[in-house]
């Protein structure tokens, strides 16, 4: 059977029963009958209560802000693109596919640095002003010297992140360091959400079957994600998000929208256009951006020719 953890938020006063409480539920068959899926981070109703043993019914989902990534994740705020200055250094093109990739969910996102005790103050102030004219403003941190990790935990509160950045830049040792200590179930007794919602924060995905195109064999793959509660509230889902950024959701239109330093040059011109409404900004005479000494032009033509070269494939 499929269960689902469930967070209770708000409840008609039933004696004995409390917020934040944590039901094992199945979900309703009509659900699954009409194909509604409930995902991680979804807000849901849930019936059937039987507050002894803990178990409930989930008997409807209510709408979804957002929906991304996968393994699906619902309602997601947040998008945290983590990178690490040293072992391994961040790689320009590396981190501009990861923040392309992300801009392009349109949900907002937060760049941040860590291992930030590994390098000199002149580094860091380097890659400050080098992450500026790209249109961020990185938030260093070090979960090794504790650095940083007030102020993330500051922008991240009340939110459902999802934390995206290449292996062994330290995304598990800050979700550690950020989560809580307390168990859901025992802090919220205190807690004051009046939602007329429960959230659900727990999925079990169980896929045999799949084929494996390398090995062709076959294999058992179990998706656990999790939302773990931050100490400073909000959640951090557990799912890589992406590791690979597969760009497959970016056009050749789009692509300069997900550089935030390329949308604002277009934006601070308006009224000015380029002269052509498709302009792709490749030296298309009366373009707005001829001669802008944009760093990372060069990662936006070899991202550009990425696309056209799977547009024409598809
Ligand atoms: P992930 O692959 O992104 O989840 O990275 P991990 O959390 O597994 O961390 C990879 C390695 O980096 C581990 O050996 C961590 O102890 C180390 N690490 C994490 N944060 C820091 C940091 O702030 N400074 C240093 N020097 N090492 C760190």
């Amino acid at each position: 059977a499929n269960f689902m953890r469930v967070i209770v938020q708000s409840l008609p006063p039933i004696e004995g029963a409390g917020i934040g409480v944590e039901l094992l539920c199945v979900v309703k068959a009509v659900l699954k009958k009409i194909k509604r899926r409930v995902l991680v981070g979804d807000k849901v109703l849930v019936g059937s209560i039987d507050w002894v043993d803990r178990r409930g019914m989930i008997e409807n989902v209510f709408q979804r802000r957002t929906e991304v990534l996968d393994p699906p994740v619902a309602n997601v705020d947040h998008l945290l693109v983590l990178f690490s200055l040293e072992q391994p250094k961040v790689e320009p093109f590396l981190l501009t596919r990861f923040l392309v990739e992300a801009e392009s969910t349109g949900i907002p996102l937060t760049l941040a640095l860590n291992k930030c005790e590994l390098v000199d103050e002149e580094t860091l102030v380097a890659w400050k002003s080098r992450l500026r004219s790209w249109g961020y403003r990185p938030i260093f941190c070090s979960v090794e010297s504790k650095k940083g990790l007030d102020s993330l935990a500051f922008t991240l509160r009340d939110q459902t992140t999802v934390i995206v950045g290449p292996s062994g830049v330290g995304k598990s040792s800050l979700i550690n360091a950020l989560r809580s200590n307390n168990h859901p179930s025992d802090a919220a007794a205190d807690t004051n959400w009046f939602e007329p919602i429960l959230g659900s924060k727990w999925y079990e995905d169980q896929r045999v079957g799949e084929v494996s195109s390398r090995s062709g064999r076959g294999k058992h793959t179990t998706r656990n994600v999790s939302l773990l509660p931050l100490s400073g509230g909000g959640y951090f889902a557990d799912t890589p998000g992406f590791n690979q950024p597969s760009l497959l959701k970016v056009t050749k239109q789009s692509l300069a929208e997900a550089f935030p330093e390329i949308r604002k040059k277009l934006k601070a011109s308006e009224p000015a256009k380029c002269s052509f409404s498709n302009c792709l900004h490749l030296g298309e005479p009366g373009c707005i951006l001829e001669g802008e000494p944009l760093e990372r032009y060069p990662y936006y033509f070899q991202l550009l020719d990425e696309i056209k070269v799977r547009e024409e494939f598809q």
